[in-house]
């Protein structure tokens, strides 16, 4: 069939959350749009990322409720883990949430195509059948891939993509990495029953995070299921009759039935053609202004694949403003400051606002508050699962500048104290609060006990 050439005021490249928000506002404001996606629409969090982990997440901690449950006078039969079945359901609920992104797509007006699409010059896009679009502006969205150190026997381990598709649930993994994803998935793996071993090369986990947010999930994070090994790094890969051997940096070994690397996210530029050239930085992101702009000017980028924040909310956040500005030509600007982050590990970890490390560099006198304690909910139980939640005032003005949370809860605790960070709330207006009892929130309102540092 003959390869045709078209035109549209807006290519996006990439369907996740950033390229499908920026696509449906730009076709709503009139804009004759045209979105690829060469996977499945919905991106890394629908697909392999956010959602088909929260729902592993949750699937893993009720092995953990049961026990508590049994504390609270109710008994069950021995209780059966399906690792099919969940894996069925969690198929069915991403695949429902594609079809809605698709329908909200095409409701909005724009031109949905399943297919990869190639830059091949600065205003022409090609679809894998050879048609070509004559592009005003083109916005890629393409988000990142899994990274892979370089060691022998690479090509034995997975990533976290791969894990939602396992036939079965293997009986030990090793997990390499200190991130997000690491965390989340030794949480999940050992929460199902299945011994897991986290090996991580640094000597504090999370280690852009607040200190005692890396000390606290340390300690907690281990069980008899889960193991963490500091300092510590894979260094080869060998399968033997249906194991896998790790070999470590001190030259002991470990043998196990999966490895899965959790060792970051590299770009994805898929989309750039043999002849085209956009300019990235060290790491391998597109380089962008603070109007998603790249080194050539009708060319954007946002999300994961450029060198920004990689967080589902702020891939949201950068396709209103670039739909805004471009298609809009709204000059009600949304700022991107104040991200709030969560690591839905067990226990899940919520942040806000600045580390106890960056305030002190910020505002160089800080106060800071910390409670550590036993959930009521584990008290009947001998489940030993502590809260930990630290404040960081500013000295000077008593303004709150930074929260952090570990435990039960953490992520929606952390949403509502983004907003008293952003409102610029005192630790006085906090004191003023009335607590709500009995809640792990109110621990928040009656913190008294204050260190000060200065740098
Ligand atoms: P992270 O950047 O969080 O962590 C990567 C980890 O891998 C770090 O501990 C890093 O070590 C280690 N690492 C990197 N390269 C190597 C290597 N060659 N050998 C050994 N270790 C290595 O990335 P993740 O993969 O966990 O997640 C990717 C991104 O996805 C996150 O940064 C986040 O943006 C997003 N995400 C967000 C989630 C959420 O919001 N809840 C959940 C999951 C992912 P070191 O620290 O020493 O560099």
């Amino acid at each position: 069939m003959k390869s045709s050439t078209k035109e549209c005021d807006l290519f996006v490249i990439g369907a996740g959350s950033g390229g499908v928000r920026a696509a449906r506002l730009a076709a709503q404001s009139g804009a004759n749009v045209v979105i690829a996606e060469k996977y499945r629409i919905g991106g890394t969090c629908v697909i392999r990322g956010c959602i088909p982990k929260k729902l592993l997440s949750y699937s893993s901690k009720f092995s953990k409720h049961n026990i508590i449950a049994q504390s609270y006078g109710w008994s069950f039969d021995e209780p059966r883990f399906s690792w099919n079945r969940l894996i069925e359901n969690k198929n069915k609920e991403i695949q429902r949430l594609s079809n809605i992104y698709k329908t909200n797509l095409e409701k909005s007006g724009a031109n949905v195509i399943e297919s990869e699409a190639k830059i091949i010059d600065r205003d022409t896009v090609e679809l894998s059948n050879g048609d070509q679009f004559k592009c005003k502006k083109i916005l890629i969205a393409t988000g990142a891939k899994p990274n892979f150190p370089n060691i022998t026997g690479i090509e034995y381990g997975i990533s976290s993509d791969d894990f939602f598709e396992l036939d079965k649930l293997p009986e030990n993994v090793v997990i390499v990495g200190g991130g997000y994803i690491a965390l989340e998935f030794a949480s999940i793996i050992s929460g199902f029953g299945t011994m897991c071993e986290l090996i991580y090369r640094g000597d504090r986990l999370l280690k852009n995070f607040d200190v005692d947010i890396s000390n606290n999930i340390y300690e907690q994070i281990q069980s008899d299921k889960c193991k963490v090994r500091l300092n510590t790094d894979i260094t080869k890969l060998d399968l033997h009759d249906g194991k896998y051997t790790a070999t470590l940096n001190d030259g002991s070994t470990i043998s196990t039935d999966l490895v899965l690397f959790a060792t970051g996210r590299n770009s994805d530029l898929s989309f750039l053609g043999d002849k085209i050239e956009i300019e990235t930085d060290a790491n391998g992101r597109v380089k962008v202004d603070s109007q998603f702009q790249t080194s050539i000017s009708n060319i954007y980028a946002i999300g994961d694949v450029a060198n920004n924040h990689h967080l589902t909310p702020v891939a949201i956040r950068e396709a209103m403003i670039f739909a805004r500005e471009q298609f809009e030509k709204d000059t009600d600007k949304f700022i991107i400051e104040n991200i709030p982050t969560a690591i839905f590990s067990n226990p899940e970890i919520g942040t806000i606002g600045l580390s106890e490390q960056d305030a002190l560099q910020k505002y160089k006198k800080i106060d800071i508050y910390t409670s550590s304690f036993r959930p009521l909910y584990y008290t009947l139980s001998d489940v030993n699962k502590r809260t930990f939640i630290k404040l960081i005032i500013d000295h000077k003005t008593q303004v709150l500048i930074g929260f952090h949370m570990m435990g039960d809860d953490s992520a929606e605790l952390t949403q509502i104290m983004s907003t008293l960070i952003n409102k610029k709330a005192s630790k006085t207006d906090l004191d003023n609060t009335i607590p709500l009892h009995p809640s792990t929130s109110e621990e928040i309102m009656t913190m008294r006990n204050k260190v000060t540092k200065e740098l």
